[in-house]
């Protein structure tokens, strides 16, 4: 082969035409590429209190056996994740980062000729790994940019082997109530699997997202999973699961690699789960720092979507881009989300109060053109 680009006629189909996810921007390459320091990264919904003490602890303890293979089953983890749930060990996948067991259920159900329906402004992963194998995706028409469930199970037929809902939904922050979602759920062909992501359950403040644990009992087509990524402050250490039936379980458990989780990531996980203390702070550093980003929303005029999660997506009535570049240049990383059809947003994770500041401060001063 002589010509370079060649190589990219044998990919697969799905691949040739695939649009890899943008992740928020690192600080580091903001560093390298303007020199600037006291970055603060509100993009990509990470908890800004940083891993808890205990995770830490476990840590350091496991790393004098890092020349052992991790468990590839996962066993304290998956013990304390089915005493949290009262589910039963064979109900739990685990995954490097819930990503993981996004693709883990597209590669084991899904082929060319299936489809897959999931809401416009929902989470850009799931394009993703549907186009990764080749599968057809059936945007659904979002509902006051949330889930509209009508125009969701409209559009499944028996072609459709998965749909996904992202609850709350991230970049929009909305949230669907348990009686929705389980009416939808029931409503599905059992010839559909349904993925409820609950990325951000921990969040919600009420407890609602915790009714959908009791579904797994009712619905072998059901899928939940949640992640160490977001509340629990270890998106480094890419650890995320899915809870299930065994049946569903046992299907994923097939098909990821052997030792897809670290030894760190496992340990420190497991900590985490007992670490209540750091995940009450985390809630209500989060809800605090919502109340108070909204407020100065509100000061400066702007509308935002009310958000369930650790972010908020603001409405500038404007294109997006140029503001969140001088949002840049002043230190500051949030996210575009015009990959989501929101070209006018900007997605702002909750930080810490001097965080959040900061950022309401740089805002002001791009949105009055003192730029
Ligand atoms: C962040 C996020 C995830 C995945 O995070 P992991 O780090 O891979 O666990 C999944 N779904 C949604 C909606 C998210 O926002």
């Amino acid at each position: 082969m002589n010509n370079s680009d060649n190589i990219y006629t044998l990919a697969v189909p799905g691949v040739q035409k695939l649009i890899p996810y943008t992740p928020g921007k690192p600080i580091e390459e903001l560093e390298r590429e303007l020199g600037l320091s006291h970055i603060i990264k509100l993009a990509s919904n990470e908890n800004p209190l940083g891993p808890g003490k205990k995770a830490l602890a476990a840590i350091e303890t496991a790393l004098k056996d890092l020349a052992l293979y991790p468990d590839g089953n996962g066993f304290n983890l998956k013990l304390a994740l089915a005493n949290k749930y009262a589910v039963d060990m064979s109900q739990i996948t685990l995954g490097n980062g819930s990503n993981e067991i996004l693709e883990l259920v597209a590669r084991a159900f899904l082929t060319p000729g299936l489809e897959v329906v999931f809401s416009q402004h929902a989470f850009a992963v799931y394009p993703i790994v549907t186009q990764a194998v080749g599968a057809t995706a059936v945007v659904a028409p979002a509902l006051n940019y949330g889930h509209d469930l009508d125009a969701m199970l409209e559009r499944v037929t028996d072609n459709t082997r998965l749909v996904f809902i992202a609850n709350p939904n991230n970049p929009t922050g909305t949230l669907l109530s348990p009686a929705d979602l389980e009416a939808f759920i029931q409503a599905l062909p059992d010839t559909c699997v349904c993925v409820l992501d609950e990325a951000y359950c921990e969040f919600v403040g009420d407890g609602s997202a915790d009714k959908s644990i009791a579904w797994l009992n009712l619905y072998p087509n059901l899928l939940i999973t949640r992640t160490f990524s977001k509340a629990y402050g270890l998106a480094g250490l890419r650890v995320g699961y899915g809870l299930s039936g065994p049946q569903l379980a046992d299907i994923l458990n097939r098909v990821r690699q052997p030792f897809n989780n670290n030894m760190l990531a496992l340990a420190a996980a497991e900590a985490a789960l007992s670490d209540t203390e750091h995940l009450q702070n985390t809630i209500e550093v989060n809800a605090q720092g919502m109340k108070f980003i909204t407020e100065g929303f509100k000061n400066l005029g702007l509308e935002w979507i009310p958000s369930a999660g650790n972010f908020v997506l603001v409405d500038l009535k404007q294109p997006a881009m140029p503001v969140y570049e001088a949002l840049l240049r002043k230190g500051v990383i949030v996210r575009p989300v015009g990959v989501y059809e929101l070209p006018n947003h900007l997605r702002i994770t909750i930080g810490t109060q001097a965080e959040n500041q900061l950022f309401l401060q740089a805002l002001t001063e791009v949105l009055s053109g003192n730029v």
